[in-house]
């Protein structure tokens, strides 16, 4: 059987990767299962353990960094976050399109891994309307999303090693243009 492509998808916090993701997951000719992360994040009131992310206590995430679990892993505005290396190996054995939905430092070092990967970087159609977005969220105290707009600017700045770089104006249209580079990519 065919291995499953690895696709990374990247872009700031905020510019909508979650919404865009889940309209293109939709289609089921992509054949793609969405890698869970794990993260010492705390849980926002909207998410599921498991759905979302594996929420993780430190400890527990550093001993699956010691025990050699993760494909990668970063730590992004005082936060872990990682892949569990197997779940990933053993979906793309059985044929399916794994997709990372991952930040930059992560995205590197799954690149150097893995030369073949499909990687993707959604920007949003400017600087104010990212904030705006950070700010609808309301999730977040003033200090995270000011650590996460600092952020964004340092993120935008490695975009040039992503293979196609997407604008998230319209969810709906940057879900289909990316619903074709991963067809493509499939032939
Ligand atoms: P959030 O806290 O907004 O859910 O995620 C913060 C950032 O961490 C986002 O850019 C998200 O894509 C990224 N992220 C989520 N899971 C992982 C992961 O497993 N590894 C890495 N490196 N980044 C991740």
């Amino acid at each position: 059987m065919k291995k499953g492509l690895l696709i990374i998808l990247s872009g700031p916090s905020g510019v909508g990767k979650g919404t865009v993701r889940e309209l293109f997951c939709k289609d089921p000719e992509l054949n793609i299962a969405y890698s869970v992360s794990m993260t010492t994040r705390q849980r926002r009131d909207n998410e599921t353990n498991g759905v979302e992310y594996f929420f993780v206590s430190r400890p527990t995430f550093e001993k699956a960094i010691e025990n050699d679990e993760l494909l990668e892993h970063a730590e992004f505005v005082g936060n872990y976050y990682g892949t569990p290396k197997k779940y990933v190996d053993d979906l793309r054995n059985q044929g399916k399109n794994v997709l990372l939905e991952i930040e930059v430092e992560g995205a590197k070092q799954v690149i150097s891994k893995v030369a073949d990967a499909l990687t993707i970087f959604i920007v949003p159609p400017s600087m104010q309307e990212l904030e705006k977005r950070i700010r609808g969220r309301r999730s977040e105290t003033e200090e995270v999303v000011q650590l996460r707009l600092a952020k964004a600017g340092k993120e935008m700045e490695k975009l040039g090693s992503y293979k196609f770089i997407v604008c998230n104006d319209d969810p709906h249209l940057a879900a289909q243009i990316i619903s074709l580079i991963i067809k493509r990519h499939m032939e």
